[in-house]
């Protein structure tokens, strides 16, 4: 059988959005073989998310209890025991930071080609897979020798896999190496806590804001509709907001219901980071911006007028 490994993610006790995702990736490629897929989560408070992670399509969760999030030697020598075990043929990873910390060395150890990045994976002698290169300027597809192989997944390419499934749930334990690197902690980065690619709604800015004192603008409309300010690269650039509010392809990757784009032009590095919004709502003054294209509402107006009319009405 030509099983399938698939790892979810979390952080600070939380699973985060792309675990859903590799859910339904890991079930594509399982598909095209004709195997199970495993799940596996790995350190932390894995019983109770193991339950969360139960969606239709996954075979077996295995959780890991050992370790703690962010210990790549746990991640590496977990996904290596459990790779053995399963005798899967492809695993599937988040193109995340924890996820590109251990993917390497896991495929280094497993002797997989490790194809990062990917936004799709198609089967016809063998598995292709799509990345996008140059700030997704180019696509790429990467055709796999032989049917083994591993992959990390861009967020947002891929729909969260939903309801509740049957897999059966195994605990698992694993001797972690010793090794010379150790977790000594988690500190924030300066912008607290806040998490853009968790928000159900973004109100995001760019640099139509055109000064710093103009944020004031876009604040007051994410305050009345409990949204959550995110930017484009311009506004972080200038030190307006800080980095982890960024969009795009060198921030984040959001999946929020409602991102509403406020004078931002929609430009190629942009849009990688928020087209997979449920609904888009683009504010701008220039009816061509590319932004409309990927907009589900668009309106042609300057923010100073538009931004508090709206705001004005829903508080
Ligand atoms: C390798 C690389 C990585 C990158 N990564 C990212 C990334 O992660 N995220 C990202 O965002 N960018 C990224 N960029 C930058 C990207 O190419 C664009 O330069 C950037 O997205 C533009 O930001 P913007 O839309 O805010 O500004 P602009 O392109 O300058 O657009 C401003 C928009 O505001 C509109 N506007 C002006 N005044 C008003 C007004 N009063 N009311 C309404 N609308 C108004 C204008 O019509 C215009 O469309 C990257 C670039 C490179 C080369």
């Amino acid at each position: 059988m030509s099983d399938v490994l698939a790892v979810a993610e979390h952080r600070r006790g939380e699973l985060r959005a792309v675990s859903y995702e590799v859910i339904t990736a890991g079930r594509q490629v399982a598909d095209a073989l004709g195997g199970e897929l495993h799940l596996a989560v790995i350190a932390g408070d894995v019983d109770r998310f193991a339950e969360t992670l139960d969606r239709p399509g996954v075979d077996v969760i295995h959780a890991v209890a050992n370790g703690e999030e962010f210990d790549h030697n746990v991640y590496q020598s977990a996904l290596k025991t459990l790779f053995d075990r399963t005798e899967a043929t492809a695993v599937v990873m988040p193109n995340s930071v924890n996820g590109l910390d251990h993917a390497p060395a896991f495929a280094e150890h497993a002797d997989l080609p490790l194809v990062t990045d990917a936004v799709d994976v198609a089967y016809d002698d063998g598995p292709t897979v799509t990345r996008e290169m140059y700030g997704s300027k180019v696509e790429t597809t990467v055709d796999v020798a032989g049917d083994r192989f591993a992959i990390t997944i861009r967020g947002g390419e891929w729909p969260a896999a939903e309801g509740v499934g049957d897999a059966r749930i195994e605990t698992v334990e694993i001797d972690p190496p010793e090794s010379g690197a150790r977790v000594q902690g988690f500190e924030e980065v300066a912008g607290g806590n806040v998490d853009i690619a968790d928000a159900d709604v973004l109100v995001a800015v760019g640099r139509g804001i055109g000064e710093e004192e103009n944020l004031a603008v876009v604040e007051a409309l994410a305050d009345a509709i409990d949204a959550t300010l995110s930017a484009s690269r311009p506004v972080v650039d200038n030190g307006w907001l800080p980095e982890n509010r960024q969009v795009g392809q060198s921030g984040k990757v959001v999946t929020p219901d409602v991102y509403i784009a406020i004078g931002i032009s929609g430009a190629i590095q942009h849009v990688a980071g928020m087209k997979g919004s449920d609904t888009i709502v683009a504010i701008n003054t220039d009816p061509n911006a590319p932004i409309f294209d990927v907009a589900d509402y668009g309106i042609v107006g300057d923010l100073f007028d538009v931004v508090p009319e709206l705001t004005e009405r829903f508080a």
